[in-house]
Protein backbone atom coordinates (compact mmCIF):
# COMPACT_ATOMS: atom_id res chain seq x y z
CA UNK A 1 0.00 0.00 0.00
CA UNK A 2 1.30 3.51 -0.59
CA UNK A 3 2.17 5.55 1.54
CA UNK A 4 0.27 8.43 0.52
CA UNK A 5 -2.90 6.79 0.72
CA UNK A 6 -2.20 6.85 4.81
CA UNK A 7 -1.52 10.14 5.18
CA UNK A 8 -4.25 11.22 3.04
CA UNK A 9 -6.81 9.33 5.53
CA UNK A 10 -5.75 11.84 8.24
CA UNK A 11 -6.65 14.08 6.47
CA UNK A 12 -10.25 13.03 6.41
CA UNK A 13 -10.42 10.73 9.50
CA UNK A 14 -14.15 10.00 9.55
CA UNK A 15 -14.56 6.43 9.47
CA UNK A 16 -17.69 5.76 8.00
CA UNK A 17 -17.18 2.06 7.04
CA UNK A 18 -15.27 -0.39 8.56
CA UNK A 19 -15.12 -3.78 8.25
CA UNK A 20 -12.23 -6.53 9.32
CA UNK A 21 -11.89 -9.66 6.41
CA UNK A 22 -13.51 -11.94 8.67
CA UNK A 23 -13.33 -14.47 6.36
CA UNK A 24 -9.53 -14.77 6.05
CA UNK A 25 -9.02 -18.46 6.40
CA UNK A 26 -9.08 -19.61 2.68
CA UNK A 27 -7.19 -16.77 1.03
CA UNK A 28 -3.56 -16.11 0.99
CA UNK A 29 -1.40 -12.77 0.24
CA UNK A 30 1.65 -13.64 -1.63
CA UNK A 31 4.25 -11.67 -3.91
CA UNK A 32 3.29 -11.97 -8.00
CA UNK A 33 6.11 -12.13 -10.65
CA UNK A 34 6.52 -8.21 -11.55
CA UNK A 35 3.24 -7.31 -9.93
CA UNK A 36 3.79 -6.91 -5.95
CA UNK A 37 1.37 -8.67 -4.11
CA UNK A 38 -1.72 -10.48 -4.84
CA UNK A 39 -3.89 -12.51 -2.99
CA UNK A 40 -4.52 -16.33 -4.14
CA UNK A 41 -7.37 -18.26 -2.86
CA UNK A 42 -6.64 -21.25 -0.63
CA UNK A 43 -9.94 -23.19 -1.22
CA UNK A 44 -12.20 -23.23 -4.02
CA UNK A 45 -14.99 -20.59 -3.94
CA UNK A 46 -18.11 -21.16 -5.75
CA UNK A 47 -19.57 -18.84 -8.28
CA UNK A 48 -21.61 -15.79 -6.05
CA UNK A 49 -19.54 -17.09 -2.66
CA UNK A 50 -18.65 -13.82 -0.98
CA UNK A 51 -15.01 -13.79 -0.44
CA UNK A 52 -14.51 -11.25 1.77
CA UNK A 53 -15.76 -7.66 3.20
CA UNK A 54 -13.62 -4.49 2.09
CA UNK A 55 -12.69 -2.67 4.93
CA UNK A 56 -10.93 1.02 5.29
CA UNK A 57 -12.26 4.55 5.78
CA UNK A 58 -14.59 6.63 3.32
CA UNK A 59 -12.64 9.35 1.74
CA UNK A 60 -13.46 12.13 -0.36
CA UNK A 61 -12.85 11.81 -3.65
CA UNK A 62 -10.98 15.57 -3.76
CA UNK A 63 -8.74 14.60 -0.44
CA UNK A 64 -6.58 12.04 -2.55
CA UNK A 65 -3.64 12.30 -3.50
CA UNK A 66 -3.03 8.90 -5.07
CA UNK A 67 -5.47 6.76 -5.66
CA UNK A 68 -4.03 3.79 -5.87
CA UNK A 69 -6.11 0.30 -4.22
CA UNK A 70 -8.89 3.13 -3.63
CA UNK A 71 -12.55 2.19 -4.81
CA UNK A 72 -15.25 4.55 -5.31
CA UNK A 73 -18.19 3.91 -3.46
CA UNK A 74 -20.07 7.17 -4.09
CA UNK A 75 -20.73 9.81 -6.39
CA UNK A 76 -18.03 11.97 -4.27
CA UNK A 77 -16.00 9.20 -2.36
CA UNK A 78 -13.92 6.34 -2.35
CA UNK A 79 -12.72 3.72 -0.19
CA UNK A 80 -9.34 3.31 1.39
CA UNK A 81 -7.26 1.40 1.77
CA UNK A 82 -7.60 -1.25 5.26
CA UNK A 83 -3.88 -2.02 5.13
CA UNK A 84 -5.15 -5.65 4.93
CA UNK A 85 -5.52 -8.58 2.55
CA UNK A 86 -8.48 -6.59 0.58
CA UNK A 87 -5.96 -4.09 -0.91
CA UNK A 88 -4.21 -6.69 -2.94
CA UNK A 89 -6.77 -7.84 -4.76
CA UNK A 90 -5.23 -7.53 -8.34
CA UNK A 91 -6.66 -6.05 -11.94
CA UNK A 92 -7.10 -8.61 -14.68
CA UNK A 93 -8.80 -7.66 -17.65
CA UNK A 94 -10.87 -11.26 -17.49
CA UNK A 95 -11.31 -11.22 -13.50
CA UNK A 96 -12.97 -14.10 -11.73
CA UNK A 97 -14.32 -11.96 -8.96
CA UNK A 98 -16.20 -8.31 -8.79
CA UNK A 99 -17.38 -6.22 -6.17
CA UNK A 100 -20.62 -5.96 -5.33
CA UNK A 101 -22.58 -4.09 -2.46
CA UNK A 102 -24.19 -6.08 0.23
CA UNK A 103 -26.02 -3.44 2.36
CA UNK A 104 -23.91 -1.05 2.32
CA UNK A 105 -20.73 -2.91 2.61
CA UNK A 106 -18.80 -3.57 -0.70
CA UNK A 107 -17.82 -7.20 -0.56
CA UNK A 108 -15.75 -9.26 -3.08
CA UNK A 109 -18.18 -12.24 -4.47
CA UNK A 110 -17.02 -14.49 -7.04
CA UNK A 111 -17.97 -14.58 -10.22
CA UNK A 112 -17.19 -18.07 -11.50
CA UNK A 113 -16.07 -21.34 -9.87
CA UNK A 114 -12.74 -20.06 -8.55
CA UNK A 115 -9.76 -22.91 -8.10
CA UNK A 116 -7.09 -23.31 -5.09
CA UNK A 117 -3.84 -21.68 -6.20
CA UNK A 118 -5.88 -18.91 -8.65
CA UNK A 119 -4.99 -15.18 -7.85
CA UNK A 120 -8.24 -13.41 -6.87
CA UNK A 121 -8.84 -10.37 -9.33
CA UNK A 122 -11.57 -7.78 -10.47
CA UNK A 123 -11.54 -5.71 -13.14
CA UNK A 124 -10.69 -2.16 -12.04
CA UNK A 125 -12.62 -0.21 -14.39
CA UNK A 126 -15.69 -1.28 -12.89
CA UNK A 127 -14.91 0.44 -9.51
CA UNK A 128 -13.50 4.06 -10.58
CA UNK A 129 -15.26 6.70 -12.14
CA UNK A 130 -14.00 9.96 -11.22
CA UNK A 131 -9.75 8.96 -11.20
CA UNK A 132 -8.56 9.86 -15.15
CA UNK A 133 -5.62 7.98 -15.01
CA UNK A 134 -4.62 5.53 -17.53
CA UNK A 135 -2.87 2.89 -16.23
CA UNK A 136 -0.90 0.04 -18.66
CA UNK A 137 -2.31 -3.56 -18.06
CA UNK A 138 -0.06 -6.69 -18.18
CA UNK A 139 -2.81 -9.21 -17.25
CA UNK A 140 -1.79 -11.39 -19.83
CA UNK A 141 -5.52 -12.52 -20.28
CA UNK A 142 -6.70 -13.76 -23.76
CA UNK A 143 -9.23 -10.39 -23.87
CA UNK A 144 -6.46 -8.25 -22.13
CA UNK A 145 -7.19 -3.83 -22.59
CA UNK A 146 -3.83 -3.48 -22.66
CA UNK A 147 -4.73 0.10 -20.41
CA UNK A 148 -7.23 0.35 -17.35
CA UNK A 149 -9.08 3.48 -17.15
CA UNK A 150 -11.97 4.42 -15.64
CA UNK A 151 -15.70 3.13 -15.96
CA UNK A 152 -15.90 6.07 -19.08
CA UNK A 153 -12.85 4.51 -20.21
CA UNK A 154 -14.43 1.51 -21.79
CA UNK A 155 -16.13 1.41 -25.04
CA UNK A 156 -20.15 1.68 -24.79
CA UNK A 157 -20.16 -1.66 -25.65
CA UNK A 158 -18.04 -3.20 -22.63
CA UNK A 159 -19.80 -0.76 -20.52
CA UNK A 160 -23.39 -2.18 -21.31
CA UNK A 161 -21.87 -5.42 -21.27
CA UNK A 162 -20.69 -4.79 -17.18
CA UNK A 163 -23.94 -3.38 -16.32
CA UNK A 164 -25.86 -6.31 -17.25
CA UNK A 165 -23.64 -8.74 -15.44
CA UNK A 166 -24.25 -6.39 -12.82
CA UNK A 167 -20.80 -6.31 -11.68
CA UNK A 168 -20.88 -2.44 -11.49
CA UNK A 169 -21.20 -1.64 -7.59
CA UNK A 170 -21.61 2.29 -8.06
CA UNK A 171 -24.44 2.09 -10.82
CA UNK A 172 -26.18 -0.38 -8.53
CA UNK A 173 -26.77 1.72 -5.98
CA UNK A 174 -26.96 5.36 -7.62
CA UNK A 175 -28.45 6.57 -11.12
CA UNK A 176 -25.86 7.86 -13.66
CA UNK A 177 -27.31 11.59 -12.75
CA UNK A 178 -26.09 11.21 -9.41
CA UNK A 179 -22.65 9.76 -10.65
CA UNK A 180 -22.19 12.56 -13.48
CA UNK A 181 -22.42 9.34 -16.10
ZN1 LIG B 1 -5.39 -6.80 -18.93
Amino acid sequence: MELQSSETRIKNPTPLTIVSNAIRDGLQIRAVNGQGLGVFARRLYEENEIILAFGGAEVASEKILDFTHFMQISPQSYLGPSGQLDDYINHNCDPNSAAFFQEDILVLKAIRDIKIEEQLSIDYSTIIFNEPTIFECACHSKNCRKTIGNFYSLSSRMQRAFLKKGIVPLLSKYSREQIGF
